[in-house]
């Protein structure tokens, strides 16, 4: 199974991330409406969030470049006419988010993300948990990449409200931003934030789960309580869902620290299934040995390469 698993990331890049290798032709796009003027587009790959209104369209997110026709007929359906993206804000650079930029790109989109996840698209990138799970993005064309970038924060003051977008250092990948839509009260939590169990986190470029932690507390804290939540994967949520799903992470980094205090290898832990009170978690992209690993790697300083 494992085995299997790690094989097929290695074929199949662009649908690492919860994701079963996809025909994309069979792939329908699904339209949730889910507050103020942002909708929620769900087809192959993470989550879009789209803003859509007097100012025209802005899109979080892309998922593949083959389903961009069916993504553009979905935003059609929500305008009532066929307007082009003006806007792509991306929440980090993994291919199910980002496959689409060159599509909409080169159609006109001024794409925004972090400084960290623009060098990533441009010169490639290798992900994984840090052990086992390991996949190669290759570098994108020009089309593709973010045109304004940042480090820190940017505003878009568009369709009637401030989106606020924030870099939350260091937590799935090193260039993951956080996109607050104020008025409508909704937040796009990229990868930060799944619904399919255990979350990959991408130690290899520059993630830890202390990161992811720390990124879905900071979310719980500063958002209303009331915000609509969008995952990076799965259903609509609340920040109550973010509060158990954070528990969950401490919880299992505990297990995983004791188990590191009491000097036990990665091997023992794995047999010991120090994480089995948590098996329920456990899929097929990220199984409890994978999320053992991908804690142990992130205690113990991963091999990762970080952008300078
Ligand atoms: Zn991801």
């Amino acid at each position: 199974m494992r085995k299997l698993c790690v094989i097929a990331l290695l074929l199949l890049p662009a649908a690492t991330f919860a994701q079963q290798p996809q025909d994309f032709s069979k792939v329908e796009i699904k339209v949730t409406k889910v507050s103020g003027n942002v909708y929620m587009l769900e087809g192959a790959g993470g989550n879009i969030a789209a803003s859509v209104g007097d100012d025209g369209i802005l899109i979080v997110d892309t998922e593949y470049g083959p389903l961009a026709d069916k993504i553009q007929a979905a935003l059609k359906s929500i305008a009532g006419a066929d307007k082009p993206v003006r806007f792509v804000i991306n929440t980090h650079y993994h291919s199910d988010h980002t496959d689409g930029n060159a599509a909409f790109g080169s159609r006109g989109a001024t794409i925004i993300a972090t400084d960290n996840l623009r060098k990533r698209l441009e010169n490639g990138s290798t992900g994984g948990d840090g052990g086992a799970l390991k996949f190669q993005q290759p570098p994108q064309p020009k089309a593709a990449l973010p045109i304004i970038t940042y480090d820190n924060h940017i505003t878009v003051h568009f369709n009637g409200e401030d989106i606020r977008v924030f870099h939350f250092p260091a937590a799935h990948t090193d260039g993951d931003s956080v996109i607050f839509f104020s008025k409508s009260n909704v937040v796009h939590m990229g990868d930060e934030f799944i619904r399919y169990g255990f979350p990959f986190i991408d130690v290899n470029s520059g993630g830890s789960v202390q990161g992811m932690i720390a990124a879905c507390e900071r979310a719980a804290a500063e958002f209303p309580p009331d915000v609509k939540v969008i995952p990076g994967h799965g259903a609509v949520a609340s920040l109550d869902d973010v509060r158990e799903y954070t528990k969950m992470m401490k919880d299992t980094t505990a297990a995983v620290q004791d188990a590191l205090a009491q000097h036990k290898s990665l091997d023992q832990m794995k047999q010991e299934k120090i994480l089995e009170p948590w098996q329920k978690y456990s899929g097929n992209f990220v199984n409890t040995d994978a999320f053992i690993e991908t804690i142990y790697y992130s205690l113990t300083g991963a091999n990762g390469t970080a952008v300078k």
